[in-house]
């Protein structure tokens, strides 16, 4: 692999870095405070400087109005953006948009595109996926799947109930999946359903450890007798499982590169406090216990790096199956380095780290969602298993 970049993707890597230092961490707290509000004022000057700038979707294709980066060209500018909570927003980059854009750019149909990923891309909606269900549905496990589309005439009618679709609330369209034939492999279904439509219920926010942030809220949804047209199926009828695949390898990725951002920050903050603090005779980052923390995240957050850009160095050559296993290694090891790392640095600075004077606690408790988010530690740990075992994991490349 080379870790080279292009001269033009290093100037923008440079650009989004100034932007995040320069004008997202000085105000982050004031978009915290205004979205409890639901009030954008701040966050949407941020965005229209970073659309002036033209880091606007810097994912999409050029025809979209992006820089049609790449996955490899994603994973140096999602980072950077990442070093912030509402980073990725700025540029219209957060999830679940983000892999929501992708999934529409390449599985829906023109008029779609047309009505839906157009003002996505624009920044002027948001979307929300729903695939989650609470129990007996579909959960860690897809094949529990209970929302139902049943064909009528022309059009499909859906009926089922939802959780946990990030920003569900707020969003103008939702992805749908739903049981459309009992096959196990192709039995299931995406559907864009508009937020409005008639019989589409938004439950509740539902109260969690984080904080809810931007659209970073978790929506509980109900469907009922929910009706919309063929030309609202995603791909065709039976691929929904593929699509998920598809949309979530690449989107599971995106959260790495975010996470990793915020777990490179963070333990550059505490370089500060360690080499200022004085404990027993000497500042903190002179004592050994400190130093085995600093140096046990440092190696962490460098693996996780480069499990990261392996695994999208396979998807930018198109060997997307191949990258399934590497992307749930990366997933696996990253959510649980971004936990550890949040919770070390809270450590690290005592009654100040506890504190919601210093952001960690406020981070911590939003990251804590990673490591069942998009499939549980678990999950993926069974999948490197199961590949490791089959002889399809390459440990050496
Ligand atoms: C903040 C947040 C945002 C989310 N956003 C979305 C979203 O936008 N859209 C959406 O559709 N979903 C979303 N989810 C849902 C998420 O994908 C599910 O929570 C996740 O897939 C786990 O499903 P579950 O919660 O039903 O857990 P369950 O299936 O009930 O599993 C419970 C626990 O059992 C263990 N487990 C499960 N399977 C195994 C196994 N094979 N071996 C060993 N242990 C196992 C794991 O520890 C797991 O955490 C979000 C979740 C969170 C926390």
């Amino acid at each position: 692999m080379d870790f080279d970049l292009s001269p033009e993707l290093a100037d923008l890597r440079r650009r989004v870095r100034a932007f995040i230092d320069t004008h997202v961490i000085p105000v982050e707290r004031v978009i915290v405070e205004e979205d409890s509000r639901l009030d954008h004022t701040t966050l949407k000057g941020l965005q229209a400087r970073a659309r002036a700038e033209g880091l606007w979707t810097p994912h999409l294709p050029v025809e979209h109005g992006g820089k049609g980066l790449g996955i490899m060209g994603m994973c140096a500018l999602f980072r950077e953006m990442g070093r912030s909570m509402v980073g990725a927003r700025v540029f219209n980059c957060d999830a679940p948009d983000q892999g929501n854009m992708d999934l529409l750019l390449s599985s829906a149909s023109e008029v779609l595109q047309k009505r839906y990923l157009a003002p996505l891309a624009a920044g002027e909606i948001t979307s929300a996926f729903c695939m989650t269900e609470p129990a007996p549905g579909a959960g860690a496990d897809p094949s529990n799947l209970k929302t139902m589309a049943t064909q009528d005439g022309d059009s499909w009618v859906i009926d089922g109930h939802k959780w946990y679709s990030t920003g569900g609330g707020l969003a103008s369209f939702l992805i749908v999946m739903a049981r459309t034939s009992d096959d196990p492999r192709l039995g299931a279904s995406m559907f864009l359903v508009d937020r409005h439509a008639p019989g589409v219920e938004h439950v509740r926010d539902i109260p969690v450890m984080g904080p809810p942030l931007l659209a970073h809220r978790e929506a509980e949804m109900k469907f009922h007798q929910v009706r919309v047209g063929k030309d609202a199926i995603l791909g065709s009828i039976g691929e929904g499982f593929r699509l998920a695949q598809k949309r979530l390898v690449p989107a599971r990725l995106t959260h790495c590169m975010r996470w990793l951002g915020l777990a490179e920050r963070t333990l550059s903050m505490c370089r500060q406090y360690l080499g200022t603090r004085l404990s027993f005779g000497k500042v903190l980052a002179h004592h050994q216990l400190i130093q085995k923390m600093i140096a046990d995240n440092a190696l962490a957050i460098h693996a996780g790096n480069l499990m990261t850009l392996h695994c999208a160095y396979l998807l930018e050559k198109g060997l997307t199956k191949e990258a399934r296993p590497y992307s749930s290694m990366a997933k696996n090891h990253v959510a649980r380095l971004l936990c550890q790392v949040l919770d070390d640095a809270i450590q690290m600075h005592g009654g100040l780290g506890y504190s919601e004077d210093a952001p960690f606690s406020l981070w911590y408790r939003g990251a804590r969602a990673a490591r069942i988010a998009d499939g549980p530690d678990e999950v993926h740990q069974v999948v490197i298993a199961r590949e490791f075992l089959l002889g399809n994991l390459d440990l050496l490349v």
